[in-house]
């Protein structure tokens, strides 16, 4: 419930991302007014769980003062001052601190102000690098189920039919390998990729991959040495590497990077979401030292990267990210997830048994419970029936926001929560799977 003048306004001028806007008023929108922690309250003063952090951003809670302080500090000086042609100090300072705790071998980092966009730029920087190389490579390759952003280079490399299919059209060449979640072994999830790489020599730019969990495709978990092992055929086949640690980066897979997990250095390597600890809107694509050098050369010889944003490194989201960054060190918010992830674990383990829980899937504090009509034998809801939506619905009503990915339940929890938390909104999840689908 909205006070009438602002749902009137809603309905009569705003159009909402992801979303069916004939049905939207129908799902009695609403309004956010403030957050704290974890929690968040309407507009009416109820207050819920934001048990999805905000669409997978927030890390280290709502208001978290050091991050508020910081932007404020930033604030007294300058809200925004182009990356085009001058600087400012936190861009400097958040890439040397970027490049402090990323893979080895990254160097350089180039900013934005999405997931998308570090996509993009990484889609764009692989292809000019193999120009300037005396190469044209002109196709990618990608899984299927992935999901790299919604702007057209990262459409172009994602592999969700119900998102991308209709601008099939639009669309550059992309080879995709299957879902390595849907491969019966690590060794035919490698061979997916392998054929491709065989079948096009000289003309892949680049493999992109998210790591260990292809987060949108519905929390799908590849099986264990799939990244190390695609890092090798790039490698063998002479082709760039892009990781796309934008759902999976900063401590959302227990680690800071999910890269760390099976040690892999990328050619490219995209952040953005939790960099700011979900405050602002800013993304990086971090290269290796030889795709930068690949990039200098005088302003005749056309080496230049062509390519910008009017908000890129905005200084008020750099401001944010380094304080975000001293808070993961303040406070040892990596070394503290392990029992919160195995907290997660355990509680998982009884929801899998629940009678509309098909299966369930985690890598670190990433979660999806995906629900069925039945598992034995196994029934799946249609999508029409949106049993997805209607168990978040329920939740809403017991205190917990959260967004489906089709049949998935996502569960995302912001890296600050306490194992009583946790436990609170699993419990919460929980009950709203089994009285929602109650009767099927
Ligand atoms: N890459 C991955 C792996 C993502 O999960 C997402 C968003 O969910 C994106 C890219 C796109 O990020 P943004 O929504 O900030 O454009």
């Amino acid at each position: 419930m909205s006070s009438p003048d602002a749902l009137a306004r809603e309905l009569q001028y705003v159009w909402h991302p992801f979303t069916q806007m004939q049905v939207w008023a129908d799902d009695d929108p609403l309004f956010i007014d403030s957050g704290q922690g974890v929690w968040v309250r309407d507009t009416q003063g109820r207050e819920y769980y934001d048990a999805n952090s905000s669409l997978w951003l927030t890390i280290h809670g709502h208001r978290r003062k050091e991050i508020d302080d910081a932007i404020r500090r930033q604030l007294d000086k300058i809200a925004h001052s182009t990356m085009l042609g001058l600087t400012h100090e936190p861009a400097g300072e958040l890439a040397e601190r970027l490049i402090s705790i990323a893979p080895e071998g990254l160097s350089r980092v180039f900013y934005s102000d999405s997931g998308s966009t570090a996509v993009e730029i990484a889609i764009k920087m692989t292809y000019q690098f193999w120009r300037h190389r005396g190469e044209e490579r002109k196709t990618f390759v990608a899984l299927a189920d992935g999901y790299h952003g919604d702007t057209i280079g990262s459409v172009s490399v994602g592999g969700i039919s119900l998102f991308h299919g209709i601008f099939a059209d639009l669309l550059f060449e992309c080879h995709f390998a299957p879902s390595p979640a849907s491969c019966a072994s690590l060794c035919q999830a490698l061979s997916g990729v392998e054929k491709i790489l065989t079948a096009h020599p000289g003309n892949v730019a680049a493999v992109i991959v998210e790591p260990l969990i292809q987060a949108a495709g519905g929390m799908l978990v590849a099986p264990k040495g799939f990244l190390a092992g695609v890092r090798d055929l790039c490698d063998r086949y002479d082709v760039l590497m892009i990781v796309d640690e934008v759902a999976t980066g900063f401590g959302r897979t227990g680690r800071m990077f999910a890269c760390e997990h099976e040690d892999v250095a990328p050619d490219l390597m995209t952040v953005a979401k939790g960099l700011t600890g979900g405050y602002l809107p800013l993304a990086a694509t971090l290269t290796s030292e030889a795709v930068f050098q690949a990039f200098l050369g005088e302003y005749s010889q056309g080496k230049t990267f062509f390519h910008g944003h009017s908000y890129t490194g905005n200084p008020l989201a750099c401001a944010a990210a380094l304080a975000s960054l001293q808070i993961f060190e303040d406070d040892n918010v990596i070394a503290d997830l392990a029992p919160k992830i195995q907290f997660i674990s355990e509680r998982l383990e009884h929801i899998a048994t629940l009678d509309r829980v098909g299966s369930v899937r985690q890598v670190g504090i990433m979660v999806g419970i995906e629900v069925v009509r039945s598992r034995r034998p196994r029934v799946d809801y249609v999508w029409e029936e949106r049993a997805g939506v209607r168990v978040c619905r329920r939740a809403r009503t017991l205190g917990l926001l959260t967004r489906p990915l089709g049949n998935v339940i996502v569960f995302m929890p912001m890296l600050v929560s306490s194992i009583r938390e946790l436990g609170e909104m699993l419990d919460m999840i929980e009950m709203a799977i089994t009285e929602e689908l109650a009767d099927g």
